[in-house]
């Protein structure tokens, strides 16, 4: 079987462990996402923790690699007027902390 996939060109630098984890992030990171504003899959990632829709041009801060995650309590802050820099860089401390915590 031919490996193809998001992680083709890694090699073996990284080992098994970390490639699965950056396929598993570039699928989600790829995927389009669900706009809460105008609900069409539109939502692109803009940078770490920042995704944008490309249908209506909402901005809001999410998880660092999908748009929705548990830390929804940090990504309130954005809604409240929090900079997005810095809800970005407190959603990537959380995500960073709790990375190994995956619930699927
Ligand atoms: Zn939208």
């Amino acid at each position: 079987m031919k490996k193809v996939g998001p992680t083709r060109g890694l090699g073996v630098r990284y080992g098994s462990t970390v490639r699965k984890r950056y396929m598993k992030v570039m699928i989600e990171l790829k995927k389009p996402h669900r706009c809460p504003q105008c609900g069409f899959n539109r939502v692109k990632r803009e940078s770490v923790g920042i995704w944008k829709c490309k249908k209506c041009e909402y901005t809001f801060a999410g998880g660092a690699y999908t748009p929705v995650t548990k830390l929804g309590v940090v990504a309130k802050r954005a809604a409240k007027g929090a900079p997005v820099e810095e809800t970005a860089k407190a959603v990537a401390a959380v995500e960073s902390a709790t990375e190994e915590e995956t619930t699927e």
